[in-house]
């Protein structure tokens, strides 16, 4: 996932420099100098690196004030600016104004992502409606919007550069989407939407982490937990008193269900993970019904017929019936496949001697019995040769180099805001300083659960700055002094954030708002999803399948075990992946005067007219009530990205497959023509043009094993 976690629709406005002017220190409730607070100042760490020394959480709420009130200030500036509007004194201007705001915020919401505490989570909640003011502030002011669209309208006759007349183009396109068109009255209402959107989603946030956190289940009878490995009940030991603790991650499956032998236990650990928002005393029902009925109103406000109308704008999928005609394609070839799945699943609870119908809490143990029989491959044979470091430095990184010539070397000299994020320096192959990269990799009680990309500090020509950025994941910790050790899958998740990675270190904009990952949202999951690929790319894989006791290479047999069982369980995650897109896409495309009375009805109903609960077996990724894509974060109506750049993904591993693979001349033609290009030009046409034709549907189909 691309983290846009902290992100409204028009936060391309804003833009991490290092020249924030900050002539408000008389801000009433600020009192902190301006010369105490490090993120006011600028770092003198390498990259302009945040410096966790010296950043406290006192420092976040006056340097956010601050950085609100030096944007606004710049903004009125512009609007008030009696001079014809030209590029430079509106359109650049404008991308200036939120430089020290972009700064902090970067800052701050890598922090309530990854390491938050009730402070922070104060000031957060204090502070969102006041970042939607700020952008409606911004984004609905007619006298700004008029200098803009005069410089829109005569735009040829500008001469600009192409990616300066692309920030124009990018610039009143934000401005007629976020509402400048409409009507004063019209705006006032849309105002006081956009506003109790920000505090409902803060809300849901909150809830979900006390939902996730209050979730965990403890059990004081070891026979309860047969089934789990010495070293893994270790890990779990409850610190706050006695017996173990199973946390709930954030999908619906949760990984031990896979070794629990114990059927009670597993349905225990399954309906806590799905009732952990519903029914509960951190229930999210009225909070996301709410949030879905205010879009709506949005929607229509805005002139759209319902809320993923107006949000697919400018994306490759352009209207919600483009995405509903991909679901309809996928659904029964997945659904087909996800019922020979559990009917073989079946067979094996009746071979194991055990008589009771398949449910979605047996379905990740038995599979892996299926899968153990039919491909002779079991995931704890393979987990010894995925050490955690191993696969990143021997992995991740070696792919990198492969492919793009970088190098990497670790700096531990760079504080860090946890003493598990590991420091990178990235060099390009002449040597030359390329950024510098943050891994943050074990899941704890104070990281919001899933694997995010975002930076710290974004490339832009325009301020001299190379990226800083991070990955964070949600890997089960060890217990002290046991090695790190991944499944495929979590494997799988570290080259997909550092494909995001890639896409923001080889960035190379100008401008801030068009750099590296501020793509449409159905084209950011593509350089993630395709660097997924090498994780098995032969090369790659004897490279860093390494066992973590002995350095012996994977056995040539378990490599190719694993290859066939590739397609294994795709008919399950394909089917669970669409239920929820499918959800997302059914709770924003409601009408404006629709009333949801029950949640859980509309998910059902939702589920149901799509045939999407024909196996009943396969619950959908995320339940609506902690599905923090759509109701806590960026993705609203856009969780179908993650399918949509699939398809692209597969079409252009494809041609790699048909031109020599693994190739540093490969590497750099990809690099030049595609992750390197930002935002600055057409997305469909910049693929068309790498590809030498448009994407197709039947890599994904086979590589899916539906074809
Ligand atoms: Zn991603």
């Amino acid at each position: 996932m691309k983290n846009i976690y902290a992100v409204a629709l028009v936060t391309i406005l804003f833009a991490s420099c290092k020249d924030g002017k900050t002539k408000t220190e008389t801000t009433t409730e600020n009192t902190m100098n301006k010369t105490e607070n490090p993120l006011l100042i600028e770092s003198k760490l390498p990259y302009g690196a945040p410096d966790f020394t010296l950043i406290k959480n006192e420092h976040f709420k006056p340097a956010l004030q601050q950085g609100i009130a030096a944007q606004n200030e710049a903004v009125a500036k512009i609007a008030n600016n009696t001079e014809p509007a030209t590029f430079d004194n509106t359109i650049l201007e404008l991308e200036k104004s939120g430089t020290l705001l972009q700064s902090v915020q970067n800052v701050f919401s890598g922090l309530t992502g990854a390491h938050t505490n009730d402070e922070l989570q104060a000031v957060q909640e204090e502070m969102a409606p006041k970042f939607s003011e700020l952008q409606d502030g911004i984004y609905l002011n007619e006298k700004l919007f008029k200098r803009v669209k005069e410089l829109y309208v005569k735009r040829d006759s500008l001469v600009l550069d192409p990616e300066s007349n692309k920030l124009l183009e990018t610039y009143f396109e934000a401005f007629e989407k976020a509402g400048a068109n409409l009507s004063e009255a019209d705006k006032e209402t849309l105002k006081t939407y956009n506003t109790k959107l920000a505090t409902l989603i803060n809300t849901f946030n909150k809830t979900l982490l006390a939902a996730n956190n209050d979730g965990a289940l403890v059990f004081t009878n070891k026979e309860d937990l047969v089934g789990l490995t010495e070293s893994q009940l270790k890990s779990l030991e409850n610190k706050d008193g006695k017996g173990w603790k199973i946390p709930l991650l954030n999908t619906t499956q949760q990984p031990l269900l896979q070794s629990l032998e114990n059927r009670a236990t597993r349905e225990k650990v399954f309906k806590a993970s799905w009732t952990r928002a519903d029914g509960s005393k951190n229930d999210t029902k009225t909070i996301i019904t709410q949030i879905a009925e205010l879009r709506a109103k949005k929607g229509a406000l805005l002139g759209f017929a319902n809320y993923a109308e107006w949000s697919l704008q400018g994306t490759m999928a352009e209207k919600p019936e483009n995405v509903i005609n991909m679901f309809n394609g996928l659904i029964p070839a997945a659904t087909a496949k996800a019922k020979n799945e559990a009917s073989e699943i079946q067979k094996m609870i009746t071979k194991n001697g055990e008589d009771f119908t398949l449910e979605a809490w047996d379905w990740n143990r038995y599979a892996e019995m299926v899968k153990k029989e039919k491909y002779d491959l079991d995931e704890s044979a393979i987990k010894p040769y995925f050490e955690v470091k191993t696969v990143l430095e021997k992995g991740v990184f070696y792919a990198a180099e492969k492919l793009y010539g970088i190098t990497f070397k670790e700096r531990k000299d760079i504080p860090t805001y946890h003493k598990d994020v590991m420091v990178y320096e990235l060099f390009e192959e002449n040597g030359d300083q390329l950024g510098l990269f943050y891994a943050d990799y074990f899941a704890r009680p104070s990281k919001r659960g899933g694997a995010w990309m975002s930076n710290f500090v974004t490339q832009s020509h325009l301020y001299n700055k190379k990226p800083v950025i991070y990955n964070v994941c949600n890997y089960p910790k060890p217990a002290e002094g046991d090695a790190a050790l991944l499944t495929y899958d979590e494997v799988s998740t570290m080259f997909h954030e550092f494909g995001h990675a890639l896409h923001g270190f080889f960035a190379n904009q100008e401008y801030p708002s068009l750099s590296g990952t501020a793509v449409a949202r159905d084209f950011v999951e593509f350089p993630s999803q395709f660097n997924e690929n090498w994780a098995l790319y032969p090369e790659i894989l004897k490279n860093y399948a390494l066992n973590y006791k002995t350095g012996e290479q994977i056995p040539q047999a378990l490599l190719d075990k694993i290859k066939k069982a590739g397609t294994f369980n795709q008919g399950y995650s394909l089917t669970e992946n669409l239920a929820a897109s499918n959800l997302d896409m059914q709770w924003h495309t409601i009408a404006a005067n629709a009333n949801v009375t029950a949640a859980n009805a509309f998910e059902k109903d939702a589920l149901h007219k799509t045939k999407l609960d024909v196996v009943s077996a396969v619950p959908p990724r995320y339940r609506s009530t902690y599905f923090a894509h759509i109701f806590g974060s960026g993705y609203a109506a856009g969780y179908y990205s993650y399918l949509w750049t699939e398809m692209l993904h597969h079409d252009a591993y494809n041609w790699f497959e048909n031109n020599g693979g693994l190739t540093r001349e490969n590497g750099q033609r990809f690099r030049d023509m595609v992750i390197s290009r930002g935002n600055t030009v057409d997305l469909e046409a910049m693929y068309k043009n790498w590809r030498g034709s448009d994407p197709k549907i039947e890599p994904m189909l086979k590589a899916r094993g539906l074809k």
